[in-house]
């Protein structure tokens, strides 16, 4: 039997990243940013006044233009927190607020690059990993024509500085990187900016896939499962069927097909009303569950029609099985609201397919089905509450015991 059983849902809120507002992700980027541009700031005070490499490498102009760089950076990304956290407490949101939030992130960015130098991997991380970030966050069209504008300012910029009309890596006084000189500070300094705009990069695709992932199996498991009940419904039980049936016809294994249907349901429905009927529904379906084994199939097909299939079980073991179901229906009374008891029975006809046997070999699902639903009828007939097998002798049904 199996049994619906829901993915571990993400628990921390964070997790659920994709179902954040635009508001609360640009709250959440401008956080990690004004904390990156922090870092910057830092590293800048401390290679300019602290560092051989400050004095050797860095000029004057350059010094200069990284402080206002960061300034604009840091003012900028507070701002952009202060107005998402205003939005955020008055519970408003802001359809200009994510566009000035990613115009700002290609803007504060290509300062930067600029600054340091266009060629570098660092405008190259940054081009590659907020495209990739931004397209899962805000949707293609947003960020693409945000990614568009920053790669054609960063190609007018290359194309200034190599046309002498601007200056190319303005930070420095002579190159870190060239065959002459090759400082190992400047080296490890470009990794200790990646390393943190990579790992959140990562972190965030990590957790966007996990959900995404998580998504992907909840919508499969709602398609596949009756949502009152939890059990297979009509198109996973006759996917899960036809599985049985092809491996029944390989190993030769006989297997018992049932449909079993709720007596008087109707008459439920109409003196207690629908919420009544579906905590009956709800309770059967326990009952069959905690009836059948592992191996067996049990699915909800109709309003309170439900189908049992038992691989690998002849006659005499279904039969038993069955009865056993049965009873356990009749002998559990529903509990009421009002404190009183409801009895329920249900009917059960069954059909025993011998894959073996050259009649049975080719019989499909929907075969078999209609078999089922004959001894069910008749079963109904006979009074309800019973077990009824279809038998070919007689052309119908055969009643258990
Ligand atoms: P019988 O013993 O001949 O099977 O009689 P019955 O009244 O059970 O049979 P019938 O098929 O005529 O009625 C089925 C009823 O099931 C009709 C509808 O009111 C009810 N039903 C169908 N789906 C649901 C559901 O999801 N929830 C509830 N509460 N009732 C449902
Ligand atoms: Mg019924
Ligand atoms: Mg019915």
């Amino acid at each position: 039997m199996k049994i619906m059983t829901d993915p571990p849902a993400p628990r921390s809120r964070l997790l659920k990243l994709l179902d954040w507002s635009d508001r609360d992700k640009c709250l959440l980027l401008s956080v990690l940013l004004w904390g990156y541009m922090f870092f910057i700031c830092v590293w800048h005070q401390v290679t300019v006044h602290l560092t051989e490499f400050g004095r050797n490498y860095v000029s004057s102009q350059g010094t200069a233009m990284l402080n206002s760089v960061v300034l604009i950076n840091l003012l900028g990304w507070a701002l952009l927190l202060a107005w998402g956290g205003w939005l955020r407490h008055g519970n408003r949101h802001s359809r200009i607020y994510p566009n000035v939030f990613l115009s700002f992130f290609s803007v504060g960015f290509v300062l930067l690059g600029w600054v340091f130098g266009l060629y570098s991997p660092m405008t190259g991380m940054v081009l590659m990993g907020s495209p990739l970030v931004g397209f899962i966050l805000f949707g293609f069209t947003r960020v693409a024509w945000n990614f568009a504008f920053t790669v054609c300012v960063v190609l007018l910029l290359a194309w200034l500085s190599v046309s002498g009309y601007v200056e190319h890596a303005i930070y420095f006084a002579r190159d870190p990187v060239s065959k002459q000189h090759l400082s190992y500070y400047w080296i490890a300094s470009t990794v200790a900016f990646m390393v943190p705009f990579i790992t959140s990069v990562i972190t965030l695709v990590a957790l966007l896939l996990g959900r995404w992932v998580h998504r992907e199996k909840q919508i499969r498991d709602q398609a596949l499962h009756d949502p009152l009940t939890g059990l297979s419904n009509r198109r996973e039980l006759f996917a899960q069927l036809a599985h049985e049936l092809a491996r029944g016809r390989r190993s030769g294994q006989s297997l018992t097909l049932c449909v079993m249907d709720l007596d008087h349901f109707k008459r439920i429905n109409d003196s207690h009303g629908h919420g009544v009927g579906d905590q009956v529904l709800v309770q059967v379906s326990e009952i069959l569950r905690a009836c059948l084994r592992e191996t067996d199939l049990i699915g909800r097909i109709g309003g309170e029609e439900f189908v049992l299939a038992l691989p690998e079980t002849g006659a005499a073991g279904a039969a038993t099985v069955l009865e056993r179901c049965r009873e356990t229906i009749a002998s559990s009374p529903v509990p009421l609201e009002s404190g009183d008891f409801l009895t329920v029975t249900a009917s059960f006809g069954a059909v025993l397919w011998l894959p073996g046997h050259p009649a049975n070999h080719a019989l499909t699902d929907t075969q078999l089905l209609s078999r089922a639903d004959e001894a069910l009828y008749l079963a109904k007939g006979a009074g309800r509450n019973r077990v009824m097998f279809w038998s070919q002798e007689e052309e119908g049904a055969a009643a258990f015991p």
